[in-house]
Formats: structure tokens, C-alpha cells, sequence
């Protein structure tokens, strides 16, 4: 639930690819100088609610505005496979495009998605890997291919060693850390990580910097000298925050 003037974890990658839609993603994008209309690409991590919320939103603005946009960019919406065609489908029908016809001039396409699956988009290289969450989730690694810059996305997921090997060198890794200070039984029914296990995810990568997110807004000092004792270079990012990774 974000606080007041807060969003929902999402993130957007070189002004073009959205990785998550929060509740309130165009409007997010506007306060700080970016818009949706420069977005070619959206990574759906999963299709849990805080994920996705933002997309018809995102696709209202998109229309009302886009139509006069020369060069606008096509649109395609990437997510997990089991998911990703219904809730695109459903956040299209919310706009209700059969009673309001120039909400039906601009569409997207929709790309379903394979953990295992590789992407090109422009000058980003995509890969995926499988994460344990209670719906079918996308570890995203995202190669800037002019820049050599490596970024790791968990989305939600329970502490699953394997994903240090799918974020190898990573130069920054944004993590999930749901259970913050409190560790969570392992088990297969478990889909969220602690604080100390996005850092040792992290640690287990020699990831350059970490970034938690997804975490209680409670004990967030606590929460984040945690994660430091495990993983030092470890950080909670503002709402709005530019991050500036590899060269150029
Ligand atoms: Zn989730
Ligand atoms: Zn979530």
C-alpha cells in the first residue's frame, strides 16, 4: 500500500522500458520529468495487484494523449505467460473501448513470457529466470548492450539461491525484502525474502550495489543496517530517485 504521494515499486530503465506498473505509474513518471509516452517496452514482473495496478491508467494516458504524438513509440507488454493476455486484456477492457471509439485508435501488443526466455529490445538485452512466488513470477536481468550496465530485477520472491547465479556481476540489484527484519520458514509455500536474504542473494552475485524494495515501511533504519551486515553496499531507493549505472 503506498503512502501518500508514494507509488508502488516500479522502475523505469534508460526513459523507455517500465520495468512493474504501481498504482499510480504515468502520473509517477510525470512528477519527475519522465513521460509514458516514451515507452516502448513494460516487464511485467507478475501479475499480483501492486504490479500491475497502474497499467490502465498508464494505457488512459497513453491514448488520450498519444494520438497526436508524431513517431510515438509501438508498445508492447511483456510479462509471465500464465497471466500476462488476461490482465492486459482486462485492464484494456476498464477503458471501455467499445462505448468511447478513440480510446480504441492506439492499442499494444502483448508478449507472454517464459522463465528461461530471452529478449532484444532496442539497445536492452533481456533474461529471465523462474522465481518461487504463489503466481508465476520473472526474475529480470537487463543488459544495456552500448553501455555494458547490468541490472537485476528479483520481483517477488521467497530466498532462492539459484538467483545469484542469474544475477552474476550484476552492477546494481533491485531486490524484494517483504519480510524486512523477520525471517521467514523456508518451505515451498514461502514467497516472499528478508531484508538479510536480498543481501546475501546479492552477496552470493558479487552484485555491485543492492537496492531493497518492496519492504515494511516500519523499522526501515533497522531494516536496511540488516541487509548492511550481510551485503554493505546495500540501499533503499527514494521515490523519484535517479540511479545512474555503467558508462555513457
Ligand atoms: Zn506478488
Ligand atoms: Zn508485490
Amino acid at each position: 500500500m503506498p503512502g501518500l504521494g508514494d507509488d508502488t515499486a516500479c522502475f523505469l530503465i534508460n526513459g523507455h522500458c517500465l520495468v512493474d506498473c504501481g498504482w499510480n505509474a504515468a502520473l509517477s513518471m510525470a512528477r519527475v520529468g519522465r513521460t509514458p509516452l516514451d515507452i516502448d517496452h513494460i516487464l511485467l514482473t507478475h501479475c499480483h495487484h501492486d504490479h500491475y495496478m497502474g497499467l490502465a491508467g498508464l494505457l488512459f494516458y497513453r491514448r488520450l494523449r498519444g494520438l497526436s504524438v508524431e513517431d510515438l513509440p509501438e508498445l508492447r507488454i511483456i510479462g509471465p505467460g500464465a497471466d500476462i493476455e488476461r490482465v492486459v486484456g482486462l485492464a484494456r477492457g476498464f477503458l471501455q473501448p467499445e462505448r468511447f471509439e478513440t480510446l480504441d485508435r492506439l492499442t499494444e501488443s502483448v508478449m507472454p513470457v517464459d522463465p528461461g526466455d530471452a529478449l532484444d529490445l532496442g539497445e536492452l538485452r533481456v533474461t529471465t529466470a523462474p522465481v518461487q512466488h504463489q503466481v508465476q513470477g520473472l526474475a529480470y536481468r537487463v543488459h544495456d548492450t552500448r553501455t555494458g550496465a547490468q541490472i537485476g530485477f528479483s520481483g517477488d520472491t521467497a530466498y532462492l539461491p539459484a538467483l545469484s547465479e542469474h544475477f552474476r556481476g550484476v552492477d546494481v540489484l533491485v531486490h524484494e525484502a517483504s519480510h524486512g527484519l523477520h525471517e521467514p520458514q523456508p518451505g515451498p509455500e514461502q514467497g516472499h525474502s528478508s531484508a538479510r536474504q536480498a543481501a546475501a542473494t546479492a552477496s552470493g552475485a558479487g552484485a555491485g550495489r543492492l537496492y531493497i524494495v518492496h519492504a515494511p515501511a516500519t523499522d526501515a533504519e533497522a531494516t536496511l543496517a540488516a541487509a548492511r551486515e550481510v551485503f554493505p553496499s546495500t540501499y533503499r531507493p527514494e521515490a523519484g530517485e535517479t540511479v545512474e549505472v555503467g558508462e555513457g
